[in-house]
């Protein structure tokens, strides 16, 4: 047995780093468990390294919208100078670069200021169950061998749902024919000579259509090529990984996944090739960073007591047990190509309300999913997996595991108010005033 807590979190991405921070913040003993020896999941791990759904579009306004526990961690960030200014998307909303190595530090520093433990180089294997819809405790396998987490409430927080797929909560992958997400390779480079460069963004496509006509192959459209706080770094979003059949490669099978690591640095050199020789400012570029694993978008969703939905995002939908808001577009990562959908811009108020019946999964008592496995559809996962999002749930399930602790009740049990009263105390924003 390693140990025993009232809080269990499996997964250290935003998701996981705002649950775990929340819980131990409220005097719970809570242990994160982690299989890297970072925090910051994909955001880190996959080189993410800019934060989306933190804004919204507000009648035309673009506001910050995700508050409370989010504010510490980019106020960290910030101090440790690895936070860039917010920049504008499409016109339409903002979002802001990060240093992977700033986050990591920060987010090592809010948990153990917070009181929080971390267990890192813990791959989660399995559970042990106390009865048919109770887990007792998470398997983990390390280096100084397998062992047990007992836990009173478990955070499941792994991205892929893990630990409630092991506990025999129902999940569903990928759309009604069963095609995710597909996943990328991020890859940053250095040397960019930034005059240079310009807004090299809007020129890249043209560029890239020009190649194309020369024999160049792009595995997909909607290059996201953009500067880091540093302006001669910049971050490179343009890989698509597919399995044998074409579909997106499965984040969840390691055949799938070993393929992706090998094909997703093959397609970074090789854009990088075309970076160098047909973009202004970056012929004296270097590939600065291709990250520890390729960024996985999609995998299990869990299907809980409500389901977030394309329409839910796009109509801005209001829910009477909302624990925050998502303010970013549906982002269809589909074969070769990104698609974007937006609420009507500035008709709608650029906002859905993230109800909590989300967080919640059916048939295990003592779970709760936060982050990017959490209960929605796949379209309504294509909006609200950002981090923006993973932060409002993570900082959610944290404290309603708190409140179910207090009160001695399932989480599905706990009366909403007393959470919604709970994260405004906290400084979260649920999207109910103005
Ligand atoms: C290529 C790419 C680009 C993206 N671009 C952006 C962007 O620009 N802005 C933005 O905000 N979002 C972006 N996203 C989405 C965003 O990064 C993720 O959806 C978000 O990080 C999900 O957060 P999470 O906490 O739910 O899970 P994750 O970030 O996936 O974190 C899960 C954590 O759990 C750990 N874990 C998983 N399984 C286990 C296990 N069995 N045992 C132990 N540990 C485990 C992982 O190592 C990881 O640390 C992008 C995603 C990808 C893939």
């Amino acid at each position: 047995m390693i140990g025993e807590y009232e809080v269990v979190v499996l997964g250290g991405g935003p998701a996981g780093v705002a649950a775990a921070a929340t819980a131990a913040g409220h005097g719970r003993s809570t242990l994160l468990v982690e299989r890297y020896g970072f925090l910051g999941g994909m955001g880190t791990a996959a080189g993410v390294t800019n934060f989306c759904g933190l804004f919204a579009n507000v009648h035309g306004d673009i506001r910050s919208v995700v508050r409370g526990v989010a504010d510490e961690l980019l106020a960290r960030i910030d101090r440790l100078g690895g936070l860039n200014a917010p920049h504008v998307v499409f016109g339409k909303t903002k979002a802001q670069a990060y240093d992977t190595a700033a986050y990591k530090c920060a987010a090592d520093d809010l948990l153990l200021e917070r009181g929080a433990a971390i267990l890192f180089h813990a791959l989660g294997a399995g559970v042990l169950m106390a009865s048919d819809d109770t887990i007792s405790a998470l398997l983990v396998e390390t280096k100084s061998g397998r062992g047990a987490v007992l836990g009173r409430i478990f955070v499941d927080c792994s991205g892929d749902g893990d630990l409630a797929a092991w506990a025999g909560a129902p999940f569903e992958v990928g759309d009604r024919d069963g095609n995710m997400l597909y996943p990328t390779m991020m890859f940053r480079v250095n040397g960019v000579d930034p005059g240079a460069a310009g807004e090299a963004w809007t020129t890249i496509p043209k560029l890239m259509a020009e190649a194309e006509r020369k024999g160049a192959r792009f595995a997909r459209k909607g290059a996201i090529v953009r500067p880091q706080r540093n302006p001669q770094e910049w971050r490179v979003n343009v890989t698509q990984l597919k399995a044998a059949n074409g579909r997106a490669l499965d984040g969840t099978d390691a055949d799938d996944l070993s393929r992706g690591e090998i094909e997703g640095r093959r397609q970074a050199r090789s854009y990088f090739d075309f970076l160098k020789r047909d973009v202004p400012g970056f012929a004296d570029a270097y590939i600065v960073d291709i990250p520890p694993q390729i960024g996985i978008r999609e995998t299990r969703r869990i299907t809980g007591r409500y389901q977030l939905t394309g329409d839910d995002v796009i109509s801005c939908a209001d829910f009477s047990d909302t624990i925050g808001v998502n303010g970013w577009p549906i982002e269809n990562h589909v074969a070769g190509d990104v698609q974007w959908l937006w609420p009507e811009i500035p008709a709608s108020r650029g906002f859905n309300h993230l109800p909590y019946r989300m967080l919640l999964p059916l048939e295990v008592r003592n779970l709760l999913v936060a982050g990017r496995c959490a209960s929605m559809t796949h379209e309504g996962q294509s909006a609200a997996r950002v981090s923006g999002a993973c932060f409002v749930m993570g900082q959610a399930a944290g404290s309603a595991a708190h409140l179910a602790l207090s009160a001695d009740r399932a989480a599905a049990d706990i009366a909403i108010s007393d959470l919604q009263q709970l994260l405004e105390k906290d400084g979260a924003y649920l999207g109910r005033q103005p």
